[in-house]
């Protein structure tokens, strides 16, 4: 298959739904073989049997699996942490396990996966490692996103400081930062508030664009900081948010 990504290894965690399945899909179109990751295998099922993709249950959580994963892969060209948990609170709803939990999710399971499959990387001459922060993080505060927002600022620190030291290896590193994105995990936390419409429609109030951002919209960025075109890019953090922080 040829494609922007042809001849290109890609590893995805999260790939189960939303963006993570739609960057499966990406990358899959553009000629990447993809290693799609999560830790719901039911969630993987309709992604198998697809040309050029594997389903691997994968709990990035879990510090041996992801040893395990990493000692039974090849480094890929392209690593997509995406995985990650939205906690809904203010500082005095964040328990110490609610805080530790994110933290686990949002930020320790990105530095097990990049450091064990930078080795190989840099052994290999490069790649793209893409971060998934949120427009909720360093840019903008979000009301009651109090772990959350703080994970995703240590994503994009992480972020720039992975980018900063092996920028001399070929190895590129940049973090994604939507705003609010219809996926099924936004589905629940629409239905948990209560009042779905009301809550459907404070979501999309908060975006000047007066819409929620589609999954396929992420993919195409991460798709973008994945492939050659972005090869001049390292160390950014780059919002797509239908203008939630310019307003
Ligand atoms: P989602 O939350 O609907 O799905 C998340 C996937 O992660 C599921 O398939 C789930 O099974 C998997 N998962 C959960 N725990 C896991 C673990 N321990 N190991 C491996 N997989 C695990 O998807 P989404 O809403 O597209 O969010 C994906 C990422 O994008 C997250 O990091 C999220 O914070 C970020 N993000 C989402 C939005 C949004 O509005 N949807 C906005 C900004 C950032």
């Amino acid at each position: 298959m040829t494609g922007r990504l042809s001849g290109k290894t890609a590893v995805v965690t999260a790939a189960g739904q939303g963006i993570g399945r739609a960057t499966v899909l990406a990358f899959q179109r553009e000629g990447a073989a993809v290693r799609a990751t999560d830790i719901d295998e039911g969630k993987l099922a309709s992604l198998d049997g697809l040309a050029g993709v594997s389903t691997h249950r994968l709990d990035v959580m879990d510090a041996e699996a992801v040893k395990a994963f990493v000692a039974s892969h090849d480094a890929p060209d392209i690593l997509f942490n995406c995985a990650g948990y939205v906690h809904a609170g203010a500082i005095l709803d964040c328990e110490e396990e609610d805080f530790d939990f994110s933290v686990n999710l949002n930020i320790r399971a990105m530095y097990r996966l990049i450091r064990g499959f930078l080795p190989g990387m840099i052994a290999r001459g490069g790649g793209s490692i893409i971060n998934m922060a949120s427009v909720a993080s360093t840019v903008i505060a979000a009301p009651n996103r109090f772990i959350y927002g703080t994970t995703k600022a240590a994503v994009i620190g992480l972020t720039k400081s992975v980018a900063l030291d092996y920028v001399g290896k070929g190895v590129r590193a940049n973090a994604i930062c939507p705003g609010t994105v219809e996926s099924p995990s936004l589905q629940d936390r629409m239905r948990s508030a209560g009042d779905y419409d009301q809550a459907r429609a404070a979501f999309i109030a908060r975006q000047p664009m007066g819409r929620l951002g589609k999954a396929e919209e992420i993919a195409e960025l991460a798709l973008y900081l994945a492939g050659p075109e972005s090869g001049f890019m390292t160390g950014n953090a780059i919002v797509i948010d239908g203008g939630w922080a310019n307003a």
